[in-house]
């Protein structure tokens, strides 16, 4: 199948306006998650809130049914919440830490991530253990498995940083967490619509995920798939007339299922949204979204090697659409406004966001590209050259 990007483009509103490398930090939204997200807002304004969620019950629930289909669940082991952190949160802080716990992570690990790692070791005297990466970068299998024993309680780990272009091999650590017994948490934030993911394959226990990046749904919306055995261990940290019904007066019950996460007070407008992102997305195709993606980023890799003082910094045998350089003598917050001038849009990763990695390395910031299917050759040609004069010229 070869892909329509013409059409891919055209209903890109953004396309018209800017060059868009920032996929990673929110991606453009296609028309239809936009129509459906100022539908519902209309609808709000025009015969109330609750009616309208009312009105848009059936909608709603189908949403459980599109990310049920991304990751090959079942829609009650979906819980949407407003961001990835969150949901990463309402799991992690589910699980009963005691002291001399093991918690195992990986060098990428995201920077919300390992503060909610350090507070809840300094409140439990559960212990952070990072497992070394193996000769491409990635976390290394060998050192997971010998690291293994009866005090591990929870491996947790980044699939894609938010600071490159490795992939952590999750269905690898998902085998070693299976056969171990070990509750495994996955941080899908940035492979999510990026490349096929498929909870039963990976092996995971709970993953979290968010909704404007490479899903391209709106932003302030995520979610969290909760495997159904887990589910029903776990209590989350905070509860609401949602997450549990108030039975009798000295009484509640949880939810059944993992819908337990949720809030009960929620946008419905971008709740929607995401919905229609995923179908979208799932529209497209994933496999075919990951081919083009997979070749866009070597073109951008290959070309920005050509422009003289960058360096590429991207991990991992497999690389993403995150594309990570420095140039040499060059600050990266300087190279990102002057693309901004031009319409151009990267970001900058710092040093706060991915430490354990950043450190190890000796970098403080690098400038992030990140591509989307959307994007074109015609684009990465023009931000190469527009690059290299901005440096250069
Ligand atoms: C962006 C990101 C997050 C946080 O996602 P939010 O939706 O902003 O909470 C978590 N992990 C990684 C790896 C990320 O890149």
């Amino acid at each position: 199948m070869t892909f329509d990007i013409l059409y891919a483009r055209h209903e890109t509103p953004g396309c018209k306006n800017v060059l868009h490398f920032n996929n990673a930090g929110a991606a453009l939204m296609p028309k239809p998650v936009l129509e459906s997200v100022i539908g519902h807002l209309q609808m709000e304004a025009e015969i109330g809130g609750s009616e309208a969620a009312q009105y848009s019950h059936d909608v709603v629930e189908r949403v459980y049914d599109s990310v049920a289909m991304l990751i090959n669940c079942d829609r009650d082991e979906i819980a949407i919440i407003e961001n990835a952190t969150r949901a990463w949160d309402m799991a992690f802080y589910s699980i009963p830490f005691c002291p001399g716990d093991r918690i195992l992570t990986s060098m990428a690990e995201y920077a919300s991530n390992y503060v909610a790692f350090l507070q809840v070791a300094r409140k439990t005297g559960a212990v952070i253990e990072v497992v070394p990466n193996d000769e491409h970068g990635q976390i290394s299998i060998t050192a997971l498995c010998n690291a293994i024993d009866d005090d591990v309680k929870l491996i947790a780990i980044t699939h894609v940083p938010t600071n490159g272009g490795l992939v952590n091999p999750a269905a690898a650590v998902g085998k070693v967490a299976r056969e171990a017994g070990i509750l495994y948490l996955l941080d899908a934030c940035q492979s999510i619509g990026q490349m096929p993911i498929d909870v039963n394959v990976i092996g995971c226990d709970f993953l979290s995920a968010t909704g404007r990046k490479y899903l391209r749904g709106p932003r302030g919306t995520g979610f969290l798939y909760a495997k159904r055995d887990s589910t029903e261990q776990f209590e989350p940290p905070l509860l609401d007339r949602h997450a549990a019904q108030w039975v009798a007066k000295d009484r509640y019950e949880l939810l059944p299922n993992a819908r337990r996460f949720e809030n009960w007070e929620t946008n419905y407008a971008t709740k929607i949204g995401l919905g229609v992102a995923i179908d979208y997305t799932l529209k497209w195709g994933i496999k075919p979204i990951w081919s083009r993606i997979l070749a866009l980023s070597t073109s951008l890799r290959t070309q920005l090697a050509d422009i003289k003082g960058v360096k590429l910094w991207d991990l991992g045998v497999e690389q993403c659409g995150i594309i990570s350089f420095t140039v040499e003598g060059k600050i990266s917050r300087d190279i990102l406004q002057k693309l901004f001038q031009q319409n151009i849009n990267v970001s900058v990763s710092t040093l706060k966001s991915t430490r354990l990695d950043m450190e190890v390395r000796g970098l403080t910031e690098l400038v992030r590209a990140s591509v989307h299917y959307y994007n074109s050759e015609e684009e990465i040609e023009l931000f190469c050259a527009k690059l290299s004069s901005i440096l250069w010229d």
